[in-house]
């Protein structure tokens, strides 16, 4: 399979992650074959499609009329209609290895030996997936973060089976629908950015419960310091910038300090077994009523826009 091959999508699952994934292929030119096991999932998912392309062509992101995306995209709830004359497939339905397993076991059975297979686990093993196929070669993992339509970065992932050529092609394929994917040599638990995410939270609950600092002064110090300069330098450049040396005398006295549990983290199991979930509940760290939450939600969103507008330009 070469890239200029693929024409045509199967994207299985509308949910939060896969109508955004879905929008993407079809505002660059792809015929998506959008499935969903449920009418009222796949319903969902075409009415969050229309909003966040609104939002595109209104932020005008998008220039092409809505009714011409949206032709491109079929949706269906029959898997068998939703395989037929794909080059490429992306799963995006829920995290249970037995049930992915399943799906992608009769995807395979309906699909082309060459069609490139995709999924957007959140840190199941591509290995593990990869072992019920008769092609595990063409077998990956292709991980959006959310808001998907937003969000830049695709993590691609091999299983121990996966071909070099899956992986460039996936890569190519994701960069082509204007995402910023960046392949690992091989698989981690939680891929990158979740190690990264969990190892900067498990210091964060460690410095609260500490009693260094509350939960406002942590989030404050991370947005205006290392928030602004990643998003410019990643740490391992800003460590070059600021002169290994440095880096290598704070390390001799701060690693042996720094929170190192290995299982559950004690301060979110307390808070989950205090029903303190965060927003949904209304308390977590920080109390939440009326729509406080939403309009934090709606301000990043407007400004992870911004950003998008600016790479845009910038390409
Ligand atoms: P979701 O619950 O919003 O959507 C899942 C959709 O899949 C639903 O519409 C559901 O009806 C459908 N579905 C479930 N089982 C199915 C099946 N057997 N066949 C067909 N459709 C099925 O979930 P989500 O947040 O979009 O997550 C989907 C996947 O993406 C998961 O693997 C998740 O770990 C991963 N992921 C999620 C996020 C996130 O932040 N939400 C980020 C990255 C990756």
């Amino acid at each position: 399979m070469k890239i200029n091959d693929i024409h045509r999508i199967a994207n299985i699952g509308a949910g939060t992650m896969g109508h955004a994934i879905a929008l993407q292929f079809a505002m660059k030119g792809y015929q998506v074959n959008l499935y969903d096991h449920s009418i009222e999932g796949l319903q969902r998912g075409i009415e969050l499609i229309k909003h966040d392309l609104q939002t595109f062509i209104d932020a005008q992101v998008v220039t092409t009329p809505a009714e011409e995306i949206l032709k491109r995209i079929h949706a269906t709830t029959d898997l068998t209609v939703a395989l037929k004359d794909v080059q490429f497939v992306i799963e995006s339905i829920v995290e249970n290895a037995d049930i992915k397993k399943q799906v992608w076991q009769e995807v395979e059975r309906a699909v082309a030996d060459d069609t490139v297979l995709a999924t957007n686990t959140s840190g199941l093993s591509p290995t593990e997936l990869q072992g019920v196929l008769n092609h595990p070669e063409r077998f990956v993992v292709a991980h959006f973060w959310n808001p998907a339509q937003l969000m830049p970065l695709v993590e691609v992932v091999p299983g121990k089976q996966t071909s070099e050529q899956t992986v460039n092609l996936t890569v190519e394929l994701m960069n082509k629908i204007g995402k910023h994917a960046v392949p690992l040599k091989k698989e981690a638990l939680g891929f990158v950015g979740n190690r990264i995410q969990l190892a900067v939270l498990r210091e964060a609950f460690h410095i609260v419960n500490e009693g260094v600092a509350s939960p406002e002064a942590v989030d404050d110090i991370i947005k205006y310091s290392l928030g602004r300069r990643w998003n410019l330098v990643g740490p391992i450049a800003s460590a070059d910038l600021g002169g290994l040396d440095v880096f290598k005398n704070i390390s001799s006295y701060l690693y042996a300090d720094l929170a190192n549990d290995t299982g559950t983290d004690p301060v979110l199991a307390k808070k989950v077994d205090e029903g303190q979930l965060g927003l949904k509940t209304g308390k977590g760290f920080f109390t939440w009523t009326g729509n406080q939450g939403q309009k934090i939600v709606k301000n990043r969103d407007e400004q992870l826009l911004a950003q998008l507008k600016d790479d845009q330009k910038s390409k």
